[in-house]
């Protein structure tokens, strides 16, 4: 399909052509309670020192006079279909901070009310959403991901109703607001939606903008500047997606509104961390039918989603031929950056040939004995095929290891060993190289929804433990957190996009 696709029919249009955001303001909440503030962040990005006065703010009431508060419009394609216009229907942005070395910080509340791109929705947050997105942005932070990040976490103070997944009735859940910055919130989605309302002359605007705001490496001028922009945003989206597959995460909604024009990993929803290895693994129970954006997926469909930022670009990079080659190279530098990581994860000090056959050997092998993708790699750096491997992968396994499964094992361990041999570094160093790029805390599912579960009771000591642990995600600061998920919970649980 070609884009724009079918603008005129959609019923999800709001019409508002020519128009980039609306100035709005955030609906003001009585009672605001704090949860959790990001110190650190507040002082690099120039916010300050947090004090309790400040608690207003966090809910976007009593905003300093000279805040000029507004939402943003952009468009996009939802699950493989051009969906018209949409915007930020739940953020309000509050312009840029400047710090003391000049650098400019977005800040955004989410869930601060409604706003011209709301459609039927409330703009309001709930608190299981927003420790979400509070603590898996920092997460990601920390795990050195490049990510949207978060500065703080509060309660409303009212009641937001919600459609849970799991009883089918509406329930009422407390209303809850994150802070979150960036350096930009801007979408690939905006791009398209200018370039769907032929706003050619505000399209290149936009684009150069972008440009020399936030591609500094970017030094040609005129025409061949926008190809360089389209080469740069197609590596530092394949440079995100492999890092997303070191680290197991699975971004679950990955429509085109929800792609970072800097290649940043934006919009919390229905994300996981995968536990079991599972190449078809969806955390969005809206994906199920198709697992579109299962974990396996996220590298083929986020050329898909270049390929529609492409077609946006089209009226300022007239060359189609360098488009495609552009998109089709994508393909191979995402497999070599990939295999690269792979071999990072394994402690393998550069790629081999022979490499692509232990790799799919490998996949085959987690996704047969149901192996956590985490403490596997946590176990592989210190095993030897004669250990007692029931011991040390039982606890890795979603599966009971039989007699046969053992034996695969033992097998693939015995080719790893042989692997190594061919390294040029020694054993210590593959290990150090394992241990920066294999993380021993990562912030599974079942986590997050326990911590849920607590702070809606008025206790915030596991957000306390999991804070720590995100921020030193290369130690094992709490064993009881760097074990497989229990049984009793599924691989979605907690899981939702609202
Ligand atoms: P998402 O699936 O989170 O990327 O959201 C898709 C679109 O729905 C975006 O334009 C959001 O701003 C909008 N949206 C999601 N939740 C809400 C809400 N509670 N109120 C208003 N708009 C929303
Ligand atoms: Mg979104
Ligand atoms: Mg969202």
């Amino acid at each position: 399909k070609k884009f724009p696709g079918d603008f005129s029919n959609n019923t999800m249009q709001r019409n508002t052509p020519k128009v980039l955001f609306s100035t709005i303001k955030p609906a003001g909440f009585d009672r605001p309670q704090l949860i959790a503030f990001n110190n650190v962040l507040s002082e690099e990005i120039g916010l300050g020192k947090y004090e309790e006065k400040d608690l207003n703010f966090l809910v976007g009431n009593d905003l300093p006079e000279n805040v000029q508060t507004y939402a943003t419009a952009y468009a996009g394609h939802q699950f493989g279909n051009w969906a018209g216009q949409l915007g930020d229907g739940r953020a309000i942005l509050a312009g840029e901070i400047l710090n003391d070395s000049g650098k400019k910080t977005e800040i955004q509340w989410k869930g601060a009310g409604a706003t011209p791109y709301s459609r039927h929705a409330d703009g309001r947050a709930v608190l299981r959403s927003s420790v979400r997105e509070y603590l898996m942005s920092e997460a990601m932070y920390h795990l050195g991901v490049h990510t949207t990040r978060a500065l703080s976490l509060a309660f409303t103070g009212e009641e937001v109703v919600r459609d849970i997944m799991y009883n089918g009735n509406p329930q009422l859940e407390k209303g809850a607001v994150v802070i979150r910055t960036s350096e930009s919130f801007l979408r690939f989605g905006h791009f398209e939606l200018v370039s769907a309302q032929q706003e050619y002359k505000t399209l290149q605007d936009l684009l150069d903008f972008t440009i020399e705001n936030y591609f500094p490496e970017i030094t040609s001028s005129e025409n061949q500047k926008y190809k360089d922009f389209f080469e740069n945003i197609c590596t530092r989206t394949a440079n995100l997606m492999v890092e997303w597959f070191r680290v197991g995460f699975v971004h679950g909604v990955m429509n085109t509104d929800n792609m970072s024009i800097l290649g940043l990993t934006i919009d919390y929803g229905p994300y996981s961390m995968m536990d079991e290895y599972d190449l078809n693994f969806t955390p969005n129970t809206t994906d199920l039918p198709g697992r579109r954006y299962a974990f396996g997926k996220q590298g083929q469909i986020s050329q898909w989603n270049l390929w529609q930022l492409a077609n946006a670009l089209h009226p300022l990079i007239k060359d189609e031929k360098f488009l495609e080659d552009t998109l089709n190279k994508y393909g191979t530098y995402f497999w070599e950056a990939h295999d690269t990581m792979l071999c990072k994860k394994f402690g393998f000090d550069e790629l081999k040939k022979e490499d692509e056959e232990f790799f799919t050997n490998w996949q085959g092998l987690m996704q047969e004995l149901e192996l956590d993708y985490t403490l596997f790699f946590n176990q592989l750096e210190k095993i030897t095929a004669d250990l007692d491997l029931k011991e040390h992968f039982s606890k890795v396994s979603y599966t009971f290891l039989n007699e046969e499964k053992l034996g695969k094992l033992k097998n693939f361990i015995e080719n790893y060993e042989s692997r190594l041999k061919l390294n040029s570094i020694s054993r210590e160093d593959s290990q150090k190289l394992m241990e920066k790029s294999n993380p021993k805390f990562t912030l599974r599912n079942y986590l997050l929804y326990e911590c849920i579960e607590e702070i809606s009771s008025g206790n915030t000591e596991m957000l306390q433990k999991l804070t720590k642990a995100l921020e030193n995600p290369y130690e094992e600061i709490f064993p009881e957190f760097s074990t497989k998920r229990p049984s009793g919970y599924d691989d979605t649980t907690g899981c939702s996009t609202l």
